[in-house]
Protein backbone atom coordinates (compact mmCIF):
# COMPACT_ATOMS: atom_id res chain seq x y z
CA UNK A 1 0.00 0.00 0.00
CA UNK A 2 1.04 3.65 -1.19
CA UNK A 3 1.54 6.16 1.61
CA UNK A 4 -1.50 8.18 2.80
CA UNK A 5 -2.53 11.92 2.77
CA UNK A 6 -2.75 13.63 6.23
CA UNK A 7 -6.53 13.38 5.76
CA UNK A 8 -6.96 9.85 4.79
CA UNK A 9 -4.37 8.79 7.41
CA UNK A 10 -6.12 11.36 9.98
CA UNK A 11 -9.09 9.84 9.24
CA UNK A 12 -7.60 5.70 9.72
CA UNK A 13 -6.08 6.91 12.98
CA UNK A 14 -9.62 9.00 14.23
CA UNK A 15 -7.15 11.80 15.02
CA UNK A 16 -7.29 15.62 13.22
CA UNK A 17 -4.65 16.67 10.98
CA UNK A 18 -3.93 19.17 13.58
CA UNK A 19 -3.42 16.70 16.22
CA UNK A 20 -0.89 14.60 13.50
CA UNK A 21 0.64 18.51 12.41
CA UNK A 22 1.23 18.64 16.75
CA UNK A 23 2.56 15.71 17.27
CA UNK A 24 5.06 16.04 13.65
CA UNK A 25 6.02 19.40 15.67
CA UNK A 26 6.84 17.85 18.64
CA UNK A 27 8.90 15.15 17.18
CA UNK A 28 6.51 12.20 18.37
CA UNK A 29 5.06 11.16 14.99
CA UNK A 30 7.06 12.33 12.00
CA UNK A 31 4.90 11.86 8.45
CA UNK A 32 6.98 9.10 6.14
CA UNK A 33 7.57 12.24 3.22
CA UNK A 34 7.00 15.39 2.95
CA UNK A 35 6.37 16.97 -0.49
CA UNK A 36 8.95 19.65 -0.82
CA UNK A 37 6.84 22.07 -2.79
CA UNK A 38 3.56 21.99 -1.03
CA UNK A 39 4.78 20.83 2.72
CA UNK A 40 1.95 18.51 2.70
CA UNK A 41 2.61 15.45 4.46
CA UNK A 42 2.15 11.97 3.79
CA UNK A 43 1.79 9.02 6.08
CA UNK A 44 2.38 5.10 5.88
CA UNK A 45 -0.01 2.88 7.18
CA UNK A 46 2.17 1.23 9.40
CA UNK A 47 1.75 4.21 11.70
CA UNK A 48 -1.36 4.16 12.14
CA UNK A 49 -1.23 2.03 15.43
CA UNK A 50 1.72 4.76 16.92
CA UNK A 51 -0.22 8.17 16.20
CA UNK A 52 -3.25 6.25 18.09
CA UNK A 53 -1.05 4.77 20.74
CA UNK A 54 0.36 8.69 21.56
CA UNK A 55 -3.34 9.86 21.67
CA UNK A 56 -4.30 7.49 24.25
CA UNK A 57 -0.92 8.26 26.07
CA UNK A 58 -1.88 11.82 26.08
CA UNK A 59 -5.48 11.26 27.10
CA UNK A 60 -3.93 9.48 30.08
CA UNK A 61 -1.94 12.66 30.69
CA UNK A 62 1.30 11.58 30.08
CA UNK A 63 4.19 14.08 29.84
CA UNK A 64 5.19 14.50 26.00
CA UNK A 65 8.86 13.40 27.19
CA UNK A 66 7.60 9.77 28.55
CA UNK A 67 5.45 9.59 25.29
CA UNK A 68 8.72 9.89 22.86
CA UNK A 69 10.17 7.22 25.57
CA UNK A 70 6.92 4.86 25.82
CA UNK A 71 6.59 4.92 21.98
CA UNK A 72 9.99 3.78 21.02
CA UNK A 73 9.88 0.62 23.40
CA UNK A 74 8.79 -2.98 22.71
CA UNK A 75 5.06 -3.54 24.23
CA UNK A 76 6.28 -5.15 27.58
CA UNK A 77 8.22 -2.91 28.49
CA UNK A 78 5.70 0.29 27.34
CA UNK A 79 3.24 -1.54 29.31
CA UNK A 80 5.62 -1.45 32.37
CA UNK A 81 6.35 2.37 31.93
CA UNK A 82 2.48 3.07 31.83
CA UNK A 83 2.13 0.95 34.88
CA UNK A 84 4.62 2.71 36.80
CA UNK A 85 3.51 6.24 35.58
CA UNK A 86 0.04 5.58 36.74
CA UNK A 87 1.31 4.30 40.18
CA UNK A 88 2.93 7.62 40.32
CA UNK A 89 0.05 9.39 39.49
CA UNK A 90 -1.84 7.75 42.30
CA UNK A 91 0.42 8.50 45.18
CA UNK A 92 0.49 12.21 44.10
CA UNK A 93 -3.23 12.15 43.49
CA UNK A 94 -3.45 10.76 47.10
CA UNK A 95 -1.03 13.53 48.65
CA UNK A 96 -3.25 16.13 46.60
CA UNK A 97 -6.28 14.37 48.42
CA UNK A 98 -4.60 14.82 52.05
CA UNK A 99 -4.36 18.43 51.10
CA UNK A 100 -7.77 18.82 49.95
CA UNK A 101 -9.15 17.24 52.72
CA UNK A 102 -7.26 19.56 55.06
CA UNK A 103 -8.04 22.53 53.45
CA UNK A 104 -11.92 21.94 53.72
CA UNK A 105 -11.58 21.62 57.52
CA UNK A 106 -9.59 24.32 58.03
CA UNK A 107 -11.46 26.60 55.89
CA UNK A 108 -14.38 25.19 57.90
CA UNK A 109 -12.62 25.90 60.85
CA UNK A 110 -12.60 22.20 62.20
CA UNK A 111 -10.60 20.63 64.32
CA UNK A 112 -6.99 22.10 64.87
CA UNK A 113 -6.17 23.00 61.80
CA UNK A 114 -4.75 25.72 62.85
CA UNK A 115 -1.75 24.09 64.75
CA UNK A 116 -2.04 21.06 61.65
CA UNK A 117 -0.86 23.92 59.25
CA UNK A 118 2.33 23.97 60.96
CA UNK A 119 2.64 20.45 60.71
CA UNK A 120 0.99 19.48 57.15
CA UNK A 121 1.94 16.27 56.42
CA UNK A 122 0.71 13.59 54.33
CA UNK A 123 1.85 10.31 53.21
CA UNK A 124 3.26 8.75 49.88
CA UNK A 125 2.34 4.87 49.73
CA UNK A 126 2.75 1.26 48.27
CA UNK A 127 1.49 -2.11 49.23
CA UNK A 128 2.60 -5.55 47.93
CA UNK A 129 1.73 -9.38 49.09
CA UNK A 130 3.70 -11.98 47.57
CA UNK A 131 3.41 -15.77 47.29
CA UNK A 132 7.32 -16.59 47.91
CA UNK A 133 9.32 -19.80 46.31
CA UNK A 134 7.86 -22.56 48.65
CA UNK A 135 4.03 -21.76 49.84
CA UNK A 136 1.29 -23.11 47.72
CA UNK A 137 -1.09 -20.47 48.50
CA UNK A 138 -0.75 -16.49 49.95
CA UNK A 139 -2.30 -15.83 53.33
CA UNK A 140 -0.95 -12.29 53.54
CA UNK A 141 -2.67 -9.63 53.06
CA UNK A 142 -1.05 -5.61 52.16
CA UNK A 143 -3.13 -2.88 52.01
CA UNK A 144 -2.16 1.22 51.64
CA UNK A 145 -4.89 3.80 51.21
CA UNK A 146 -4.81 7.74 52.06
CA UNK A 147 -5.62 7.01 55.48
CA UNK A 148 -4.78 3.16 56.27
CA UNK A 149 -1.93 1.16 55.92
CA UNK A 150 -2.24 -2.81 57.40
CA UNK A 151 -0.83 -5.89 56.63
CA UNK A 152 -2.11 -9.71 57.39
CA UNK A 153 -0.93 -12.97 57.81
CA UNK A 154 -3.56 -15.53 58.38
CA UNK A 155 -2.94 -18.75 59.69
CA UNK A 156 -4.70 -22.36 59.98
CA UNK A 157 -7.18 -23.49 57.32
CA UNK A 158 -8.97 -20.55 56.25
CA UNK A 159 -6.17 -18.34 57.10
CA UNK A 160 -6.44 -16.58 53.92
CA UNK A 161 -9.94 -15.84 54.41
CA UNK A 162 -9.06 -14.43 58.00
CA UNK A 163 -6.43 -11.95 56.46
CA UNK A 164 -8.46 -10.77 53.92
CA UNK A 165 -11.63 -10.23 56.42
CA UNK A 166 -9.54 -8.43 58.81
CA UNK A 167 -8.39 -5.96 56.56
CA UNK A 168 -11.80 -5.80 54.62
CA UNK A 169 -12.99 -4.92 58.30
CA UNK A 170 -10.69 -1.80 58.69
CA UNK A 171 -11.01 -0.29 55.11
CA UNK A 172 -14.08 2.04 55.81
CA UNK A 173 -11.94 3.87 58.22
CA UNK A 174 -10.80 5.91 55.34
CA UNK A 175 -13.67 7.01 54.40
CA UNK A 176 -15.20 7.41 57.57
CA UNK A 177 -15.43 11.32 59.34
CA UNK A 178 -13.79 9.95 62.68
CA UNK A 179 -14.11 13.04 65.23
CA UNK A 180 -10.32 14.69 66.51
CA UNK A 181 -9.11 12.80 69.13
CA UNK A 182 -10.86 9.71 68.77
CA UNK A 183 -8.44 8.01 66.66
CA UNK A 184 -7.46 5.04 68.57
CA UNK A 185 -11.22 4.64 69.86
CA UNK A 186 -12.28 3.78 66.12
CA UNK A 187 -9.31 1.83 65.21
CA UNK A 188 -9.86 -0.02 68.12
CA UNK A 189 -13.62 -0.50 67.00
CA UNK A 190 -12.96 -1.83 63.43
CA UNK A 191 -10.44 -4.52 65.11
CA UNK A 192 -13.54 -5.31 67.12
CA UNK A 193 -15.48 -5.14 63.58
CA UNK A 194 -12.36 -7.73 61.73
CA UNK A 195 -12.93 -10.04 64.85
CA UNK A 196 -16.54 -10.20 64.59
CA UNK A 197 -15.85 -10.86 60.62
CA UNK A 198 -12.98 -13.45 61.79
CA UNK A 199 -15.86 -15.24 63.97
CA UNK A 200 -18.13 -15.84 60.96
CA UNK A 201 -15.38 -17.61 59.03
CA UNK A 202 -15.32 -19.96 61.84
CA UNK A 203 -18.65 -20.50 63.13
CA UNK A 204 -19.45 -21.88 59.56
CA UNK A 205 -17.21 -24.36 60.69
CA UNK A 206 -16.12 -24.92 64.74
CA UNK A 207 -12.89 -26.55 63.68
CA UNK A 208 -11.21 -24.65 60.94
CA UNK A 209 -9.19 -22.31 63.35
CA UNK A 210 -9.12 -19.12 61.06
CA UNK A 211 -7.05 -16.88 62.64
CA UNK A 212 -5.00 -13.50 61.33
CA UNK A 213 -2.06 -11.83 62.74
CA UNK A 214 -2.74 -7.73 62.07
CA UNK A 215 -0.65 -5.00 61.89
CA UNK A 216 -2.49 -1.66 60.59
CA UNK A 217 -1.85 2.52 60.86
CA UNK A 218 -4.67 4.92 60.77
CA UNK A 219 -3.93 8.60 60.03
CA UNK A 220 -5.11 11.96 60.57
CA UNK A 221 -2.84 14.77 60.04
CA UNK A 222 0.60 13.90 61.88
CA UNK A 223 -1.47 11.88 64.30
CA UNK A 224 -0.83 7.76 63.87
CA UNK A 225 -2.69 4.99 65.78
CA UNK A 226 -1.13 1.77 65.84
CA UNK A 227 -3.24 -1.24 66.29
CA UNK A 228 -1.07 -4.55 66.63
CA UNK A 229 -1.64 -8.49 67.40
CA UNK A 230 0.52 -11.07 66.52
CA UNK A 231 3.78 -11.44 64.65
CA UNK A 232 3.44 -9.16 61.75
CA UNK A 233 5.73 -5.68 62.87
CA UNK A 234 5.82 -2.03 62.65
CA UNK A 235 9.17 -0.41 61.67
CA UNK A 236 10.21 3.22 61.60
CA UNK A 237 13.06 4.76 60.01
CA UNK A 238 13.87 8.28 61.33
CA UNK A 239 17.18 9.94 61.29
CA UNK A 240 18.70 6.98 59.51
CA UNK A 241 18.20 4.81 62.56
CA UNK A 242 15.29 2.08 62.49
CA UNK A 243 12.80 1.23 65.35
CA UNK A 244 10.44 -1.22 65.40
CA UNK A 245 7.50 -0.20 67.06
CA UNK A 246 5.51 -3.20 67.77
CA UNK A 247 6.17 -6.18 70.21
CA UNK A 248 6.32 -9.63 68.25
CA UNK A 249 2.89 -11.66 70.31
CA UNK A 250 5.17 -14.84 69.94
CA UNK A 251 6.07 -17.82 72.54
CA UNK A 252 9.77 -16.88 71.54
CA UNK A 253 9.59 -13.29 72.17
CA UNK A 254 8.31 -13.68 75.93
CA UNK A 255 11.02 -16.25 76.35
CA UNK A 256 13.55 -12.93 75.67
CA UNK A 257 11.18 -10.89 77.51
CA UNK A 258 11.73 -13.15 80.90
CA UNK A 259 15.53 -13.29 79.82
CA UNK A 260 14.87 -16.54 79.37
CA UNK A 261 16.46 -16.71 75.63
CA UNK A 262 18.86 -14.68 73.72
CA UNK A 263 17.41 -12.01 70.86
CA UNK A 264 20.33 -14.56 68.59
CA UNK A 265 18.84 -17.59 69.66
CA UNK A 266 14.97 -16.27 69.31
CA UNK A 267 15.78 -15.71 65.70
CA UNK A 268 16.27 -19.78 64.78
CA UNK A 269 14.16 -21.22 67.58
CA UNK A 270 12.03 -23.30 66.28
CA UNK A 271 8.99 -22.36 67.40
CA UNK A 272 9.68 -19.05 66.62
CA UNK A 273 6.38 -18.97 64.72
CA UNK A 274 3.87 -19.81 67.52
CA UNK A 275 1.87 -17.13 68.06
CA UNK A 276 0.67 -16.36 71.64
CA UNK A 277 -2.16 -13.66 70.33
CA UNK A 278 -3.94 -13.25 66.73
CA UNK A 279 -7.33 -12.30 65.98
CA UNK A 280 -9.23 -15.94 66.76
CA UNK A 281 -12.41 -14.32 66.49
CA UNK A 282 -13.58 -15.20 69.65
CA UNK A 283 -13.74 -12.11 71.05
CA UNK A 284 -10.81 -11.23 73.67
CA UNK A 285 -7.97 -10.88 71.16
CA UNK A 286 -5.98 -8.11 73.25
CA UNK A 287 -4.44 -6.00 70.61
CA UNK A 288 -1.80 -3.30 71.09
CA UNK A 289 -2.71 -0.11 70.52
CA UNK A 290 -0.74 3.06 70.74
CA UNK A 291 -0.77 6.63 68.92
CA UNK A 292 1.75 8.61 67.82
CA UNK A 293 3.44 11.37 66.32
CA UNK A 294 4.76 11.12 62.76
CA UNK A 295 7.27 13.98 61.09
CA UNK A 296 7.98 14.66 57.53
CA UNK A 297 10.79 12.44 56.56
CA UNK A 298 9.78 9.46 58.74
CA UNK A 299 9.19 6.33 56.68
CA UNK A 300 7.36 3.21 57.57
CA UNK A 301 7.37 0.01 56.83
CA UNK A 302 4.49 -2.68 57.90
CA UNK A 303 5.63 -6.35 57.40
CA UNK A 304 4.90 -9.90 57.69
CA UNK A 305 7.29 -12.44 58.74
CA UNK A 306 7.85 -13.40 55.73
CA UNK A 307 9.91 -10.65 55.35
CA UNK A 308 11.30 -9.78 59.15
CA UNK A 309 12.33 -13.57 59.93
CA UNK A 310 14.37 -13.63 57.06
CA UNK A 311 16.05 -10.22 56.46
CA UNK A 312 18.40 -9.20 59.16
CA UNK A 313 17.99 -6.04 60.35
CA UNK A 314 20.99 -4.35 58.74
CA UNK A 315 20.31 -5.30 55.43
CA UNK A 316 16.60 -4.33 56.30
CA UNK A 317 18.02 -0.48 57.22
CA UNK A 318 19.95 -0.74 54.13
CA UNK A 319 17.28 -0.42 51.60
CA UNK A 320 14.52 1.46 54.10
CA UNK A 321 17.29 4.40 53.76
CA UNK A 322 18.07 4.33 49.99
CA UNK A 323 16.52 7.38 48.46
CA UNK A 324 13.72 5.42 46.10
CA UNK A 325 10.04 6.02 46.42
CA UNK A 326 7.96 3.60 48.23
CA UNK A 327 7.40 1.19 44.96
CA UNK A 328 11.48 1.09 44.78
CA UNK A 329 11.82 0.13 48.40
CA UNK A 330 8.98 -2.53 47.93
CA UNK A 331 11.08 -3.93 44.95
CA UNK A 332 14.32 -4.08 47.01
CA UNK A 333 13.11 -5.63 50.26
CA UNK A 334 10.70 -8.35 48.46
CA UNK A 335 14.76 -9.05 46.63
CA UNK A 336 15.89 -9.55 49.83
CA UNK A 337 13.18 -12.06 50.75
CA UNK A 338 13.56 -14.18 47.77
CA UNK A 339 17.30 -13.74 47.84
CA UNK A 340 16.66 -15.36 51.74
CA UNK A 341 14.75 -18.51 49.88
CA UNK A 342 11.41 -16.67 49.97
CA UNK A 343 10.00 -19.78 52.61
CA UNK A 344 6.84 -17.82 53.77
CA UNK A 345 4.08 -15.46 52.11
CA UNK A 346 5.73 -11.88 52.24
CA UNK A 347 4.24 -8.88 52.74
CA UNK A 348 4.80 -4.98 52.53
CA UNK A 349 3.70 -1.53 52.98
CA UNK A 350 6.05 1.68 53.04
CA UNK A 351 4.85 4.86 53.62
CA UNK A 352 6.80 8.18 53.29
CA UNK A 353 5.68 10.91 55.65
CA UNK A 354 6.15 14.22 53.32
CA UNK A 355 5.11 17.92 53.74
CA UNK A 356 1.97 18.80 52.01
MG1 LIG B 1 3.95 -15.64 57.62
Amino acid sequence: MGLLTIGTFARAARLSPKALRLYDELGLLRPAAVDGESGYRFYDPTQVERARLIAWLRRLGMPLARIRQVCDLDPKAAAEQVADYWAQVMADTAVREQLATFLVDYLSGRGSAVEDAETMIGIRYAARSELGLVRTSNDDVAYAGARLLAVADGGGPGGNLASVAAVDALKPLETKAIPAGDLLGALADAVGQADLAIQDITGSAPSSEAITTLTAMLWSGSQLALVHIGDTRAYLLRDGEIFQITHDHTYVQSLVDQGRLSEEEAVSHPQRALLVRALTGMGQSQPDLSLHTALAGDRYLLCSDGLSAVVAAEPLRGVLSGTGDPEQVLDELVRLAYDAGAPDNIACVVADVVTL
